[in-house]
């Protein structure tokens, strides 16, 4: 029904007419966020767990981890990467990336064997999507 033909045939005010169309849109908008975050799988609430002693935090774009990157278990700082070592040596056994934090007086926080940073966030990555499918992650609550 045109809008204009309801407020002639219901005689409702012009001004009243704006704030019930209002109303409803914004109830609209509001039930659609609701169902929204009651249908979005509980797997998008997972974006921490710690792997190696270390903290991961990550986000999603679609169903691919991204953003993927380490934080100090202690002062929640990002860690440094040293994977030069990796770089350097041509045996895979020999391989091995080091997480460095800066603000625990350049500390070792831990150290990841096999090979490089991208190997690294590759590994952690399937670890997460593992979990997700298996179903064994827990969401926690806040951060
Ligand atoms: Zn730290």
């Amino acid at each position: 029904m045109n809008i204009e033909i309801m407020i002639q045939e219901y005689s409702i005010p012009e001004y009243l007419a704006g704030v019930i169309l209002t109303a409803l849109f914004l109830g609209a908008i509001f039930l659609l966020l609701v169902l929204a975050r009651v249908f979005k799988p509980r797997w998008k609430f997972y974006r921490t767990d710690t792997f190696h002693n270390m903290t991961w935090k990550w986000r999603y774009k679609g169903d691919k981890v991204i953003d993927l990157w380490c934080y100090c278990p202690t002062c929640e700082s990002m860690l440094i990467v040293d994977d030069d070592n990796s770089r350097a040596t041509s045996n895979l056994g020999d391989k091995a990336t080091f997480f460095i934090c800066h603000k625990c007086g350049d500390s070792k926080m831990g150290r990841i064997k096999g090979g490089d940073r991208h190997y690294v966030l590759k590994s952690i990555t399937r670890s997460i999507l593992a979990k997700i499918r298996l179903k064994t992650f827990e969401v926690s609550n806040g951060k």
